[in-house]
């Protein structure tokens, strides 16, 4: 039996023993069939067993393996990891799982470690069992997961950021476009002319507070209106037409036109008009100025009706007046007087200097204008020669002001010819002086006279006397000397008489007549010739014997000027009511510079001549309050003697 029972528990453990051999085997081939890692460590971390796939994982033996800790094959950033999460396994549920990266044949690679401690009877750790599996594929798709969410992430972070960006900017322009709007509104605001922009359907787009006040509407009655909303009808036509025929003409559209004003006044005013256009909507429309000018055409209506008065006071003025140019002394207009005065016509005149046309007579006188009229601005009754268009000198009193026409200083000048006064003046000084003379020889002349009428008795007695011829011809000689002595005496003596002499009423021409003969055989005698023109004149009050002397003064004069065949014409007229009476000769003329001395007694460029001649004319002229005026050139010269018209000398008779 006990072999039976001996048998039975050999055969019983045998079995049993195959039973676990069986068991351990299949165990065995179930671990080492197993993909996963399976180890076994102590509470040290020591191997206690390694499956084959571990050992194949990490390229080293079992008993490289067994007996060493585990952890340094864990990569270094994993251990404290590791340690941490292996501390669960020494408490309930005794279990963790932890991630950890382990250096293998292969390098680095990803295991997922889930671990289990094996517990004895009083739940005391005695080992862990560890089942580890290479998850790096599954980490590798997770990072790049990670990754790939992280770029999106990104992305969307600078998405954001970029949207942010936009829209910041964008605002940044919108109120950038927002400041230049007001800008410009501003800016139009402050142009005081109106100004107004319609789009193409004719609708106010804006316009200017300038605009506001023109139409006197509000921005908010204009803007989206038309024009038929803004002005009256008759007007608003007209800008409709207008704003139609810019669209089919193009370019800038200029007219001037005359409306009523909402204020019920009458405007002038041009309105400049320009079609703009919008780049990207292809959008037309209508941008206009307007220039009120209603007080521009008043001030030029006045201007013109200035200028209208102006120019009737400059050219009806019966003093000459004439316009210059300050710098350079080109006459712009002269009037009808000056015009007289100056013998030019107007032609000859207007556009040329006054350098050129030699008007100044003295190069003084003109400096002394310019400096007169730069400083003082004016210039008052300054005493100028002048020369007229035959080149005679006038003395003028000359008055000028500075005025501005079109910008340009010039000279608004006025003369007054004082020629006549001036020669007036050297006649009342030649009369003076005639007079002072007359007196001092009325003085002596009888003291001459009466020794000279002694001498002349006794040569008389003496030529009576039986004497010698050749004594006679001397007492001769003597006693026509003594006679022509006496002569220019008496002459000189008529110089110094009054208007005492008895005057008739007479004809001049009937003196004229009387004397002719006489002075024809004179004339005749020098082989020349008298001829007379006597006009219908009145009678005068004359002292006949003076007048004959005058005439016969003249005519001598005229007859000496000349030599033969020469001719000395007589003539009488009436000018308006004096009558004028005028010796004309042929002759040679008298020097310019000599005129001023003729009637001065004793002045005579003849070598014969006493001188006497003239002064005796000019005296007896001025007795019969009568005037002398001379014209000569080389071709002759003429005097005229004006007498008073006979009322006045009547009531003036003694
Ligand atoms: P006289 O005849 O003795 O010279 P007058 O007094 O008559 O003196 O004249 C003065 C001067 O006036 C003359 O010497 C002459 O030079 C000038 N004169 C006068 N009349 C004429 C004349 N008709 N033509 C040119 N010279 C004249
Ligand atoms: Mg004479």
């Amino acid at each position: 039996m006990s072999a039976k029972p001996g048998k039975f528990r050999i055969e019983s453990r045998i079995k049993r023993i195959s039973k676990q051999h069986k068991y351990k085997e299949n165990y065995q081939l179930l671990i080492e069939n197993q993909n996963e890692l399976i180890v076994k460590v102590d509470i040290d971390g020591r191997l206690l067993f390694v499956s084959k796939t571990y050992c194949e994982t990490f390229g080293r033996t079992e008993e490289e393996l067994l007996g060493n800790t585990f952890m340094p094959l864990v990569h270094p950033e994993d251990r404290e990891k590791t340690a941490k999460a292996m501390e669960s396994l020494y408490q309930p549920p005794y279990a963790c799982y932890v991630e950890q990266r382990a250096l293998t044949k292969d390098g680095w690679r990803w295991f997922g470690w889930s671990d289990k401690s094996v517990l004895d009877q009083n739940n005391n750790v005695k080992s862990i069992i560890g089942v580890g599996r290479d998850i790096t594929d599954r980490k590798e798709a997770e990072e790049k997961l990670r990754q790939y969410q992280e770029h999106l992430e990104e992305m969307v972070r600078e998405r954001t950021i970029r949207l942010d960006q936009e829209i910041y900017e964008r605002k940044k322009a919108k109120e950038a476009l927002e400041r230049q709007l007001q800008f410009l509104q501003l800016l139009i605001d402050t142009i005081p002319s109106p100004i107004f922009y319609i789009d193409q359907n004719g609708l106010y787009e804006g316009c200017n507070k300038a605009y506001e006040e023109w139409t006197g509407k509000t921005r908010d009655q204009i803007i989206g209106k038309t024009v038929y909303d803004v002005f009256e009808r008759q007007v608003a036509d007209s800008y409709y037409k207008m704003d139609k025929s810019l669209y089919y003409k193009q370019g800038i559209q200029v007219f001037e036109a005359t409306f009523p004003h909402h204020d019920g006044s009458l405007r002038h005013f041009i309105t400049h008009k320009a079609i703009y256009q919008d780049e990207s909507t292809g959008w037309k429309g209508i941008v206009g100025v307007i220039l009120d000018i209603s007080q521009r055409k008043k001030a030029e209506t006045r201007l013109r009706y200035m200028e209208e008065k102006f120019a009737k006071c400059f050219h009806a003025n019966p003093n000459p007046m004439g316009i210059s140019k300050l710098g350079d002394g080109l006459i712009l207009d002269v009037n009808k007087s000056y015009l007289k005065l100056t013998g030019y016509k107007r032609k000859e005149l207007i556009n040329k200097t006054t350098l050129e046309m030699n008007i100044w007579a003295s190069s003084e006188d003109r400096a002394r204008f310019m400096k007169t009229i730069k400083e003082k601005k004016r210039i008052e009754n300054e005493e100028i020669l002048f020369r007229n268009k035959v080149g005679e000198v006038i003395t003028i009193l000359f008055s000028a002001e500075l005025i501005t026409i079109s910008e340009e200083i010039c000279v608004l000048f006025t003369v007054t010819d004082i020629t006549e006064r001036k020669q007036l003046e050297s006649e009342m000084r030649r009369l003076e002086r005639l007079g002072l003379i007359g007196s001092m020889a009325a003085g002596i002349a009888h003291e001459i006279r009466n020794p000279m009428t002694t001498v002349r008795g006794f040569l008389q007695l003496n030529m009576n006397r039986n004497t010698l011829e050749r004594d006679k011809e001397i007492n001769k000689l003597m006693i026509s000397e003594l006679d022509r002595a006496n002569k220019i005496i008496t002459d000189f003596l008529a110089l110094s008489k009054s208007s005492k002499e008895p005057k008739q009423l007479k004809s001049l021409n009937k003196v004229i007549n009387d004397i002719y003969p006489l002075i024809r055989a004179d004339a005749l005698n020098s082989h020349m010739d008298i001829c007379l023109d006597l006009g219908d004149v009145c009678e005068i009050w004359i002292n006949e014997a003076e007048i004959r002397q005058l005439i016969l003064n003249l005519v001598r004069n005229g007859l000496e000027a000349m030599t033969p065949p020469g001719q000395v014409k007589i003539r009488t007229l009436m000018k308006n009511t004096q009558v004028v009476l005028m010796v004309e000769d042929q002759g040679r003329g008298i020097d310019k510079e000599l005129v001023h001395m003729l009637g001065a007694p004793f002045f005579t460029t003849k070598a014969e001549g006493t001188g006497l001649g003239l002064a005796t004319c000019y005296s007896i002229a001025n007795q019969h309050n009568a005037t002398i005026e001379i014209t000569s050139c080389s071709e002759g010269t003429k005097f005229f003697v004006h007498f008073p018209p006979v009322i006045l000398h009547q009531d003036n008779r003694s």
